[in-house]
């Protein structure tokens, strides 16, 4: 039994609270750790330590904060296993696929190395006689990470390498499932050369976020969660004053043409359906089928359901490890009933599954659900297991249509051989990332990453050039040396001379 603490000013720090969660290895459904639950005044420590850090640390020239963090990258890329030991212990995934996390995770240092060019403004020389104007970028101060379980490495690394290459400072409030990661990037970041209190971590929990939320000194908050909560995060932080990005939920749609190549389209479904138990927010849960593909699709997909290897993380060959908690195990086999129920067909059926050697795991295994309407709560819902809905369509007029009418809007791909129908597809569709023959469009590091409609709340996505422009504020100057006295007062707008 462990216990994961907090990390203000370079340093763990137990809190004095007394409130715990259990930490579960989801594969073994047993408690291993327990994560302190913070206080209020434990989050005015960290924001005062990041305070004091902050007119220093925005004083370092921007190579000076980019080569902390190649040296963090260096230490990530030598210690990837570990990082993703961590991931698999306390989320559950495999150690594969733990290690993609890892690598997604590495891409984004990499990105915020190149800092001093990110950070560029623009100069116009002579806007008015003897006057040039520039703009330039400048970091906001203290910024706040929220975050959900099932990236614990990624979906932090989505935002402090890049905050703090800007010059910010940055508090860290992990998900309390898997909490474990953000110790070790906080002791690596230490190593790195990162000076104390410009990166700090505050285990907790609702009580934590809304303390961020309401705190005066803190000026952003990134968020990455369900749509309920990154709404809320959006409205409270905005009432507040703050600037806020808050990614939340999805049902990722994947369009399956009659001309499209069945067999890769099945490849591409089942990895992104089943991949990491479905626990992705970019996971496709629903498959479109257009016309008469729907019974070959359908007839494929379920052998390789069927066939889909589930166990524990290390095991060799496992393409699906738990999910990560008793209750969403429970969430989700209760939705699985009830799409049965309203009339969705169970081609496979996942619940009750029981892997040898780990019988109180948190598994269930890979559920196909066929003929699924819109009005089915599994269609509605983002379930965030393993479950593939397949809807069937009549054209590629309905399959839009489908797409565009629900909430979510994070992710979407179309199989076909057409690029007329797959143009007209990018250039209607209401989501946020588009993939054509490409199942998980997830942007690289050097664009950026967010949905559409209730996916996303706020401005600027996530990472990427979007990234720079959160983490920043952007300034306007003019200046004038030669001639400013000679003219005296003005009381017009100037004219060009
Ligand atoms: P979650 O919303 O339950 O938790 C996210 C964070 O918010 C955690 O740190 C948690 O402690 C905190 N939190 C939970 N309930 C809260 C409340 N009532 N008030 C204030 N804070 C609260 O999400 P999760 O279950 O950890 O993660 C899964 C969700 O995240 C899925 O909906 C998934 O789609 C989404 N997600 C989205 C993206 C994206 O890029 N859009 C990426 C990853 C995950």
């Amino acid at each position: 039994m462990y216990h994961v603490h907090h990390h203000i000013s370079g340093q763990p720090q137990p809190s004095s609270s007394g409130r715990t969660a259990d930490i579960f290895n989801p594969a073994l459904g047993q408690v291993q750790g327990r994560v302190d639950l913070g206080t209020v005044a434990e989050l005015d420590q960290a924001v005062a330590a990041a305070q004091a850090a902050f007119p220093a640390w925005a004083a370092q020239p921007s190579l000076a904060r980019a080569r902390v963090m190649f040296r963090f990258l260096s230490i990530v890329q030598q210690r990837s296993k570990a990082l993703a030991e961590l991931i698999v212990q306390e989320h559950g995934k495999t150690f594969p696929d733990a290690m993609g996390e890892v690598a997604r995770a590495i891409e984004i240092i990499e990105f915020a190395t190149g800092i001093p060019q990110l950070m560029k403004g623009e100069y116009t020389d002579q806007i008015a006689r003897g006057i040039d104007a520039w703009s330039m970028r400048q970091p906001l101060g203290v910024v706040a990470g929220i975050t959900p379980f099932n990236f614990p490495a990624m979906v932090p690394m989505w935002m402090f390498p890049i905050a703090l290459a800007c010059g910010n400072t940055f508090i860290l409030k992990p998900s309390e499932r898997d909490p474990s990661p953000s110790l070790l990037m906080a002791e690596w970041l230490k190593e790195a050369g990162l000076p104390d209190g410009v990166f700090n971590v505050v285990q907790g929990d609702k009580a934590i976020v809304d303390a961020i939320l309401a705190h005066p000194v803190i000026q952003a908050v990134s968020f990455v969660g369900s749509t309920p909560v990154a709404e809320y995060i959006y409205a409270e932080g905005a009432r507040y004053g703050k600037r806020v990005q808050a990614l939340g939920g999805a049902k990722n749609h994947l369009v399956v043409m009659p001309d499209a190549d069945v067999g890769q389209a099945v490849d591409a479904l089942i990895g992104a359906a089943y991949g990491s138990a479905g626990e992705r927010c970019m996971a496709i849960s629903v498959a479109v089928a257009v016309g008469d593909v729907a019974d070959t699709l359908v007839a494929q997909l379920a052998e390789r359901v069927q066939a889909l290897r589930v166990g524990e993380g290390h095991q060799d060959g496992a393409e699906m490890g738990p999910v990560v908690t008793r209750m969403a195990q429970q969430r989700i086999e209760g939705l699985i009933g009830q799409g049965i129920a309203e009339g969705a067909v169970a081609v496979v059926d996942g619940r009750g599954l029981r892997v040898p050697g780990y019988e109180n795991g948190f598994f269930v295994g890979g559920t196909l659900l066929d003929r699924v309407t819109p009005d089915m709560i599994v269609y509605r819902e983002e379930i965030f297991g393993p479950v593939l809905c397949v809807v069937r369509v009549p054209d590629i007029a309905a399959a839009v249509k489908l797409i565009n009418d629900h909430e979510y809007g994070n992710g979407v791909a179309v199989y076909t051989r057409d690029g007329g129908i797959a143009r007209e597809f990018v250039r209607h569709i209401q989501v946020g990332m588009v993939g054509v023959n490409v199942p998980l469009p997830v942007p690289m590091a050097f664009n950026s990453f967010g949905g559409w409609k209730r996916s996303l709340f706020g401005d600027h996505h996530a990472y990427g050039p979007e990234g720079v422009r959160f983490y920043t504020r952007h300034k306007a100057v003019m200046q004038r040396w030669s001639d400013s006295i000679a003219r005296g007062p003005e009381f017009a707008f100037p004219q060009m001379t």
